[in-house]
């Protein structure tokens, strides 16, 4: 008598299987600490128009959201699986985030994967925002050039995401691409959101750039700057008007702006010895990449330097989106 058990998987099935899963999409979702982006994903891109959705407050209510998200996509589509871009330090292994934003409070010790995975029966995959966004860059560029990419996203602070020899680098606590917190100073100046001094972001992010202007101001009159009247709410968009108007304060901060983001990006072009800088974030449209560029090559090594490029990003807001599916799409492949 023949025994079917000894070959639970037939051959055509398991090829069927492959098949699916190299075609199908993923779902890729990108959750922030207002908003939760959705679409689906292939091929390093998106391929229907994006969702978005607002992010509640508190652990329990942020995973039933993600929950109906990815059930309200399974109506209409066959998926692969679930690729999710979340703020705070994530262990990739177990889908669970180590460590939360102050813009996510309470979402640390949450394990997002087991959650979802044993409610919608689908494979789900965590990874933290800047390193989903930075895979979403290197993949979307497509090119074999790009092995070693780094991207950086200005912001109201400065994250990372760090892709080496096409994978990304994740450290030994999975906290690897947390340039923000590089130090670039050591006169303990200013205070960054972290609790230490001089890092990086209290610099080069949206509110570094007001602070340095402000400080600027505290030398000047009231007749030497139209900035002077906003001294004590000050804004990005007051300095980035003035700049337009040719202030010269205003000028000389964007000045100091550069030279502060060109500090951070050659401390890590020096130990990682990039091909590629994408600036991504809101404040990545200010920034004169001609100008930041020749300071970075004014500081770097020669050797580092050469051929190095800084761009911004081509992908935008949806990096996140992108990356989290592809990299969904990519470990499932990867494990078939
Ligand atoms: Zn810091």
């Amino acid at each position: 008598m023949m025994n079917f058990n000894t070959n639970p998987e037939p051959i055509i099935n398991t090829r069927l299987d492959e098949m699916l899963k190299s075609t199908l999409p993923a779902l890729g979702i990108d959750l922030g600490g207002t908003k939760i982006g959705a679409c689906l994903v292939s091929n390093n891109r998106l391929i229907n128009e994006p969702k978005q959705y607002k992010t509640p407050k508190g652990s329990d209510n942020i995973l039933e959201q993600l929950y109906k998200i990815i059930e309200e996509y399974k109506v209409d589509n066959l998926m692969a699986g679930v690729g999710i871009a979340t703020a705070g330090i994530v262990d990739t292994a177990s889908g669970s985030v180590i460590d939360s934003t102050f813009n996510l409070t309470g979402w640390a010790g949450t394990n997002i994967k087991n959650y979802l995975e044993s409610k919608t029966m689908l494979p789900i995959y965590v990874e933290n925002d800047g390193n989903a966004a930075a895979y979403g860059e290197f993949k979307a560029k497509g090119s074999i050039d790009n092995l070693n990419t780094i991207v950086i996203t200005l912001g109201t602070g400065i994250g990372g995401g760090i892709i080496l020899n096409g994978n990304i680098f994740h450290g030994s606590n999975f906290a690897a691409g947390e340039v923000g917190h590089l130090k670039i100073n050591f006169d303990n100046k200013r205070l960054c959101t972290c609790g230490h001094f001089d890092c990086w972001e209290a610099y080069g992010s949206g509110p570094g750039l007001v602070q340095t202007t402000k400080e600027l101001l505290n030398e000047i009159t009231a007749s030497q700057s139209v900035l002077y009247a906003n001294k004590n709410d000050l804004t990005t968009t007051h300095i980035i008007k003035a700049f337009e108007n040719n202030d010269l304060i205003a000028k000389r901060a964007f000045e100091l702006w550069h030279h502060h983001l060109s500090v951070g990006l050659v401390t890590i072009a020096q130990i990682l010895n990039p091909k590629t800088f994408i600036i991504s974030g809101g404040m990545s449209n200010f920034v004169n990449y001609p100008l930041l560029k020749e300071m970075v090559i004014d500081k770097a090594l020669a050797t580092v330097s050469r051929d190095l490029e800084i761009h911004q990003s081509g992908l935008g807001i949806h990096a996140g989106i992108i990356g989290a599916g592809q990299i969904a799409l990519d470990t499932i492949l990867a494990k078939s």
